[in-house]
């Protein structure tokens, strides 16, 4: 019974999505008309509106009178509004409703966190997207109705801003948002843990508590989830150092002095009773697994896990090696698309591999509009020194083609009004008449020295180049990041990585040649043979250097459940923990 109405739901909730899909040109313009009507006495709309009655306004004249009238902004030019509203100005600013809450965007990827406005529709659509690609899910992978999630979520601190308003990351805001509770109370505990050990604001303890119950409950586990799939990564290297103690826990029904958080302690008390037959199964698991580099991990202590769920694209790829390394033969499963701005668009297609996962966009949630970006010719691409793109005019979610790059462009329930979010996608397809996106990388060049102009994937694919000798050696790349080092000249990159296992210098000396030889980019390979960009850098960092940045980051706010490794960094107390922890240095010598 309780399995027919949740098929019944499933159902509902994917022919709703294909209606709006198959009319996502006429839901648009809807989708707009609605959030002017409802925000019409917004100052920052009345400002390019003048004096004139939006909701008179004919549909089909709205849309091109909307991008007419209001400029493209980035979050700079409404930052003076943002703050007012942070500082407590209450009068009707980017909405007719005052916003009582603020999100902070990562800070992780921009170096610096900004403030979004978050509503109550921000909740509500992270429920219907979560249901939505839960559904499409279910229908290749059924999970049993009743069956529990390892969920590797965490709530960050909230915080009052000046003028009183709460403020946290988008992820927190949900997890506390009423739409939560109803997903949690509707799943009856689906999650292994309770809210005590999502919400105690200290990720270490709460990782320990996700695998201590996780396991206690490993029978029930349906599959294994995070937002980001860094924090699943970072679960399961902790468990490779914890398990021993998880597995005494489990036998007495205790829980580590590690736990210090009175709230967290009871509940996983009230929970875990003592299991001594489930410990030695757990132990003899591990015992194996130490000796075959945990490879596996996943199913071999999860027998009933379907697959594993988390955002594994942009950059997160580099940990879906990883991954694939503790899942074994489970399927990954790559989730939706979204930011602390507005959901974009949902995996409908479950099946195909991260590396090819697309998006369809939901056109309920936000008015969309694409800035056609054209990768410049490499003659004109080095007369300029700071993009790589040029851009046409922005075009609605009905014009947009296969195969043609983008940069989105949001107008939000939420007060942002043709807002660019900086991320490039290429539309991949179509799911009915809406668009499935390809996410590409965020805009920003994160390495440029003079005419070298590199994003983050342009960094992502010379590291992968570089690692692969590293795997060759054995050697297990952990986590990297770099820096454009101007200080000196020639200005050069320096990639940082942490590694594991035992690889001999000249291994690690041809990395760092073969990486500096795998940038495409034009204006690097010019700069270099002309010596205007200096050899590049590999610096290897001690082991444990990447968790000290994360707790740098978690110290100044940032959400293990957003959290990013930055992958580029002028951070002055990121570059000294560089600085300190590196233990070798190789420069490419021979360039082309
Ligand atoms: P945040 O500011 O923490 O909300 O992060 C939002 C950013 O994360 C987006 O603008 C994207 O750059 C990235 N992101 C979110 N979802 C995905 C996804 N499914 N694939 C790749 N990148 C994503």
């Amino acid at each position: 019974m309780e399995s027919d109405k949740s098929n019944g739901e499933c159902h509902d909730i994917v022919n709703w999505f294909e209606d709006v899909a198959e009319n996502a040109g006429a839901v648009q313009t809807r989708t707009l008309r609605r959030i002017l009507e409802l925000n019409s006495g917004a100052e920052y709309l009345k400002k390019w509106f003048g004096g004139m009655a939006i909701e008179e306004l004919d549909e089909s004249a709205l849309e091109s009178l909307y991008t007419s009238l209001v400029p493209l902004a980035s979050h700079a030019d409404l930052e003076p509004c943002i703050q007012r509203i942070a500082n407590g100005d209450k009068s009707p600013l980017l909405t007719q409703q005052p916003i009582t809450t603020l999100s902070l965007s990562s800070g992780t990827t921009e170096g610096r966190q900004k403030y979004v406005p978050f509503t109550h529709h921000s909740s509500n659509t992270t429920l219907q997207i979560f249901r939505l690609a839960a559904a499409y899910r279910s229908r290749v992978y059924p999970i049993r109705e009743g069956g529990r999630i390892l969920e590797f979520i965490y709530s960050s601190k909230q915080f009052k801003t000046k003028g009183g308003l709460t403020a946290g990351t988008a992820t927190t805001h949900y997890f506390a948002s009423e739409e939560f509770k109803i997903k949690q109370e509707k799943t009856k505990s689906f999650t292994c843990s309770p809210e005590e050990v999502i919400s105690s604001g200290d990720y270490k303890q709460s990782t320990y508590c996700h695998l201590l119950l996780g396991l206690f409950f490993s029978d029930q586990v349906e599959f294994v989830t995070s937002t980001f799939a860094y924090s699943i990564v970072q679960a399961f290297r902790s468990f490779e150092e914890l398990w021993k103690e998880i597995c005494n826990d489990i036998r007495q029904g205790t829980l580590s002095p590690k736990i210090t958080l009175p709230k967290m302690r009871k509940s996983v008390l009230d929970i875990i009773t003592p299991n001594p037959c489930l410990a030695s199964r757990i132990e003899d698991c591990c015992e194996e697994l130490k000796d075959l580099d945990w490879f596996g991990l996943v199913p071999k202590l999860w027998p009933n896990v379907k697959y594993v769920y988390s955002i594994m694209t942009g950059s997160m790829q580099p940990y879906l090696k990883k991954l694939r390394h503790y899942a074994l033969n489970l399927p990954l499963v790559s989730a939706d698309y979204g930011s602390t701005e507005g959901w974009i668009g949902v995996n409908v297609d479950p099946s195909s591999p991260p590396e090819n996962v697309t998006f369809a966009v939901v056109p309920t949630f936000s008015y969309f509009e694409f800035i056609p970006l054209h990768r410049q010719r490499q003659e004109y691409c080095l007369n300029s020194a700071t993009d790589d793109y040029l851009e046409d005019e922005p075009v609605p979610l009905s014009q947009v083609k296969v195969g043609q790059e983008y940069e989105i462009v949001l107008t939000t329930f939420t007060g942002l009004y043709r807002y660019r979010l900086g991320d490039v996608v290429e539309v991949a397809d179509f799911y009915k008449g809406t668009p499935k996106l390809n996410f590409i990388c965020r805009r920003k060049l994160i390495l440029t020295v003079n005419i070298d102009k590199n994003t983050e994937k342009d960094l992502q694919f010379v590291v992968e180049r570089g690692s692969q000798i590293l795997s060759k050696a054995r050697g297990e790349l952990v986590d990297f990041t770099s820096h454009a080092d101007i200080e000196k000249q020639p200005g050069h990159y320096i990639i940082y990585w942490e590694i594991k296992g035992e690889v001999e210098e000249r291994v690690l000396s041809e990395c760092c040649r073969e990486m500096d030889a795998s940038f495409v980019d034009q204006g690097y390979i010019v700069s270099r043979r002309t010596n205007s960009v200096g050899p590049l850098e590999l610096c290897i960092l001690e082991r444990g250097t990447f968790k000290k940045i994360l707790e740098y980051y978690i110290g100044n706010g940032a959400a293990m459940s957003q959290f990013k490794t930055p992958r580029c960094t002028n951070n002055q107390v990121l570059l000294r923990i560089l600085n300190v922890c590196t233990i070798k240095r190789f420069h490419s010598t021979a360039y082309g």
